[in-house]
């Protein structure tokens, strides 16, 4: 995850935003403007995101993006995390997740990043420390295009996991290129985002990313916020997201 360093200290400066999401405008009364389901508040709108600039991206107020407001939806009404005990690790925490899983007094929760200090431990996913079968939930959001041994993350991941637990990992997907591509002699910014289209990213996911995941060790589910409806996506300004369910397979 070194490359993880480059892309959280840079991404200030590459994607933009990150100072106004600490000015939040609560002035918004319910039922006008955008709702942000993670922390839980209106506002008069969401803050443009991104290398594309996207509008309406960034919640002001705990800087989640479509896909962690999308994330949230899905650990909150299909997994229930809210209301059961559970032990979680988050990989490299997003500020208002991990706000809300750590408010959940029946979460024993803990987050690893390589350099972030908002991490709870400084450790690289690739080579976790914790022993075999510690979590029930881990979560890894936008991360794996970022680490060059991605197969051993997710393999990490199988080995931590509690035979009943869930991994949610999500990665950017590429749906119109059906093969993964990477290139690890591809080393420079420029370079990356010519060929990856991301200065920080070190492959293209494709379609056969859940394969990938699936590979090292778990049964795969993939849920897609295009089941939500269209009214749903634009109240919570959630574009088309796909995110990997992973369990481990039964023990026969
Ligand atoms: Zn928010």
């Amino acid at each position: 995850m070194a490359s993880l360093l480059a892309a959280d200290t840079a991404a200030q400066n590459v994607y933009g935003g990150r100072r106004a999401a600490r000015r939040p405008m609560l002035d918004t009364p319910p039922g006008h403007g955008r709702y942000c389901p993670v922390c839980r508040c209106w506002y008069r709108r969401f803050l443009p995101f991104g290398i594309r600039r996207r509008r309406q991206a960034l919640c002001p107020g705990c800087g989640s993006l479509e896909r962690h407001r999308y994330l949230w939806l899905y650990l909150e009404t299909a997994l229930g995390v809210t209301t059961r005990r559970l032990s979680v690790l988050h990989v490299a925490p997003e500020d208002g997740i991990r706000r809300r899983l750590q408010d959940c007094r029946a979460i024993r929760y803990t987050s690893i990043d390589l350099h972030d200090p908002g991490a709870a431990t400084t450790m690289d996913a690739t080579r976790l420390s914790f022993r075999d079968r510690s979590f029930d939930l881990i979560i890894c959001c936008h991360v794996l295009e970022h680490v060059q041994d991605d197969r051993a993350a997710m393999q990490e991941f199988a080995r931590v996991l509690r035979p009943a637990g869930h991994a949610i990992i999500l990665v950017p997907l590429d749906k119109n290129r059906p093969q993964t591509y990477e290139d690890k002699t591809i080393t420079g910014t420029e370079d990356r985002m010519k060929a990856f289209g991301h200065p920080y990213h070190v492959r293209v996911c494709g379609r056969d990313y859940g394969d990938r995941i699936a590979a090292s060790g778990f049964n795969v589910a993939t849920a897609s916020s295009r089941t939500l409806s269209a009214h749903t996506r634009r109240f919570y300004r959630i574009n088309r997201l796909t995110l990997f369910d992973c369990r481990l397979p039964p023990i026969n």
